[in-house]
Parts: C-alpha cells; sequence; structure tokens
C-alpha cells in the first residue's frame, strides 16, 4: 500500500525544525532513516500531513568525546556506531550490539535515536544503554534537558519525549577502567524476543563494586534486577556467576513480560535468563555459546 499523501520538509538547521513543529503541531513528524515511520505510513496505521527529515542535520550524527562522556548524535546509524573507531575503542559491548542489530540495510538507515523514540518493544540498544547509565538529550524551542535511558522509555511505543521535542544525542559515560560489558540476544525472526545486559566493575583484588543486570524486549522497557545486582556485589569476578543466576531466576521468574507474536510471556522470561547467564559469561570473556551472527 501506498502512504497517504504528505508535505515533505528538508529543514538545515534546529531552530528551522522547531519551526515547522510548532506550525503544523499534531500534523508534523519528524524522521531520520525512515525504517520505522515508513512502514507504518506505508501500511497507513499511522498519517501526519507533513514529513520533517532530519538527514540534513549533520551535527546530529557526530560520534565524539565530550568531558567524562561519549556522544552519539541521534542521527548515527547503527553501522556507523558499529564500525566507529571510539565505539570499538571505549564502548567495544555497545558496538557489537549495533553489528547484530537487523540487517546490514536497516542498520545502514536506521539511527540510534529512531529506535529510542520509536520505542518499539523488541529493540535491542535499551538494555545494554540503561545498564551503561547513559542519557537522552532532549532539544525542543525553550531549551534542552536529558533523561536517563533507564526512565525515557514507558512502554510499548512510548517515552517522555514530549511534543515538539527532538533527541539529539546519547550520551553513554565513558567506562571506568576495567569495566566489563556485554549484552546478548535471542530472536527466531526478526528483532530480539528477549535480551540481557551485563555491566560489571570489579575493584583492584577482583572484588565485584559495581554490577548492573538489565532485560530487554520481553516488555515495554528495559527492566533491571536489583536483588540480582545486590548478589553480585562484593563477589570475588570468579564466583558472581554463581552467586546470582539462582537469585537471577527468581527475579526474572516474576519480571513483567507479555504474549505477543515473539513468544508467551513464560518463553520470554525462560530465554531471559539464559541470555543474562550468556551476557555475564561473555563480559567475563568466559563465552563458549555463538553469539547472534548479524545478517
Ligand atoms: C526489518 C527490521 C528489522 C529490525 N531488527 C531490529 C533488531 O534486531 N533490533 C533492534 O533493536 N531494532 C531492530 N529494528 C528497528 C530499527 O532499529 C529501527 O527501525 C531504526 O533504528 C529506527 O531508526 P530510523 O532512523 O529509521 O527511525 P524513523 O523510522 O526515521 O523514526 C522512527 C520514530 O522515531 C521518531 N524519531 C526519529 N528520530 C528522531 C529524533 N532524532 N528525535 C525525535 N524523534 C525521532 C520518528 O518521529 C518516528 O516516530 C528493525 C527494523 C526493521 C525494519
Amino acid at each position: 500500500m501506498l502512504p497517504r499523501r504528505f508535505e515533505l520538509h528538508r529543514p538545515r538547521s534546529l531552530p528551522e525544525v522547531f519551526d515547522l513543529l510548532d506550525r503544523h503541531g499534531d500534523d508534523a513528524s519528524v524522521y531520520a532513516g525512515g525504517t520505522e515511520l515508513l512502514i507504518a505510513l506505508k501500511a497507513r496505521v499511522l498519517h501526519y500531513p507533513h514529513l520533517v527529515d532530519l538527514k540534513a542535520l549533520a551535527e546530529l550524527a557526530v560520534i565524539e568525546e565530550a568531558g567524562d562522556d561519549v556522544v552519539i548524535g541521534a542521527l548515527a546509524s547503527h553501522h556507523r556506531i558499529a564500525t566507529h573507531p571510539l565505539m570499538q575503542r571505549l564502548l567495544p559491548a555497545y558496538a557489537e550490539l549495533s553489528d547484530g542489530i537487523a540487517n546490514i540495510r536497516v542498520r545502514c538507515a536506521g539511527t540510534l535515536g529512531g529506535n529510542l523514540c520509536f520505542a518499539e518493544p523488541h529493540a535491542d540498544p535499551p538494555a545494554l544503554l540503561a545498564a551503561l547509565g547513559a542519557r537522552v538529550r532532549l532539544q525542543g524551542k525553550e531549551g534542552q534537558r536529558d533523561c536517563a535511558v533507564a526512565n525515557f522509555i514507558l512502554g510499548d511505543f512510548e517515552t517522555e519525549r514530549q511534543p515538539g521535542e527532538v533527541m539529539t544525542a546519547i550520551l553513554v559515560p565513558k567506562p571506568a577502567p576495567g569495566l566489563q560489558a556485554a549484552y546478548r540476544c535471542y530472536g527466531a525472526g526478526e528483532r530480539p524476543a528477549a535480551g540481557a545486559a551485563a555491566v560489571i566493575l570489579p575493584d583492584a583484588t577482583g572484588k565485584v563494586v559495581q554490577a548492573q543486570f538489565w532485560i530487554g524486549a520481553v516488555s515495554g522497557r528495559p527492566l533491571p534486577l536489583p536483588a540480582t545486582m545486590a548478589a553480585a556485589s562484593g563477589k570475588a569476578m570468579h564466583d558472581v556467576a554463581e552467586a546470582c543466576l539462582g537469585i537471577a531466576a527468581e527475579e526474572i521468574a516474576v519480571i513483567e513480560a507479555s504474549d505477543d507474536s515473539h513468544g508467551s510471556a513464560d518463553y520470554k522470561r525462560h530465554l531471559a535468563l539464559t541470555m543474562l547467564e550468556r551476557a555475564l559469561a561473555a563480559a567475563r570473556g568466559h563465552e563458549t555459546e555463538a553469539k547472534r551472527v548479524p545478517a
């Protein structure tokens, strides 16, 4: 099916974007790669008489260091993130995640900002970004604000972004020396049915001083595992899996999850525990299972 008629705007600056959004209100939507929005327009699930293409805003595609953060422009594509030397050096686990998203066509066109703003529940980035303590930067006509990724996604297709706001960047704290991180996911078709992120920081004696475990894709938002994190804290690195996987099993057994075309809630909970086990092993460099092979 073809989308209903719309007018395409190609602004060259953010103030121009905000003027267009002001002028057309609910009749307008911004878009970046179009990999989600254009499908919804063609299926006539959504319709906007005015589309505002962000692609000319090159400043929103930078990937750079700024103070204590790695700044990923909202318009950076998954492929660019996966192959960028700064990402591979400072955030290799996130670069690896990006390399596993979708297929090469979607990775080249689809952006991280579009992924987070669309908030399709079966997404890879939110769990690892939340575990790494990342924030999103939102800019509107009146100014900008930052919001933790953990709080930004509220549920299926629902975010903290307010009308008239554009996501300009994702800010990931530079990892402390020795930080170990990994994300693992499984999906029988396109998109993950369940994913898990493990981020652990040992001190000089090898004891865990910081642990973040997050589950993704099983419900509308990334879910933390606070009891599992507490169980890992203070443990020697070689004891972490033994110390926390039993608790993770109990915690994941009651985690919020939904039945959908990717499987039942129970199936996703089962997968989530297996993915956490693999993510933890991968973060510690002890992985034996094959990781997802990108298409
Ligand atoms: C076949 C297929 C397979 C996929 N597989 C995976 C997968 O395995 N894992 C995964 O995580 N994802 C997967 N995806 C989703 C993919 O990651 C997203 O489609 C992509 O990242 C969306 O980015 P985009 O720039 O194309 O968004 P667009 O389609 O341009 O926009 C999506 C939404 O975000 C809004 N938006 C976009 N950019 C901004 C911005 N800067 N500020 C404010 N609002 C904005 C738009 O208004 C729109 O509502 C898959 C998608 C497809 C089509």
